[in-house]
């Protein structure tokens, strides 16, 4: 497969081949580009950012709190749609414990009083 490595500005292209059971990466010039590349083809994840609305009809910026497998952003993003919170709201307050028994909170990334 091949993708961009997104781990700094320099945006890497990357070709990522499996020979045997060793993953080989090629067009990386440091090693979080191969620790990236390999990640991206086995178990690929993604911080998941969205919006949740509160009781009161505003909205509320969210994030994981971690990377998550990408395998279950739709189920994380369902998880938020239906939800109301009440106000006030922090950056950095959990909005969802474990998401998905993700072991994964979703904190929020803005203030609303
Ligand atoms: S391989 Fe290294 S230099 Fe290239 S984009 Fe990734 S982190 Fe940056």
């Amino acid at each position: 497969m091949n993708t961009i490595c997104i781990m700094c500005p320099m945006g890497c292209p990357l070709e990522i081949t499996e020979s045997g059971n060793v993953i080989v990466v090629k067009g990386n010039t440091c090693k979080r580009g191969t620790d990236y590349g390999v990640q991206e083809y086995s178990a690929p994840k993604r911080v998941v950012t969205s919006l949740v609305h509160t009781e009161t009809g505003k909205v509320v910026s969210v994030k994981t709190a971690e990377l998550i497998d990408k395998k279950i952003i739709f189920n994380v993003l369902d998880a938020l749609k239906n939800i109301r919170i009440k106000l006030p709201i922090k950056i950095g307050d959990v909005i969802i414990h474990n998401v998905c028994g993700s072991g994964v909170n979703i904190v929020a990334t803005s203030s609303i009083e």
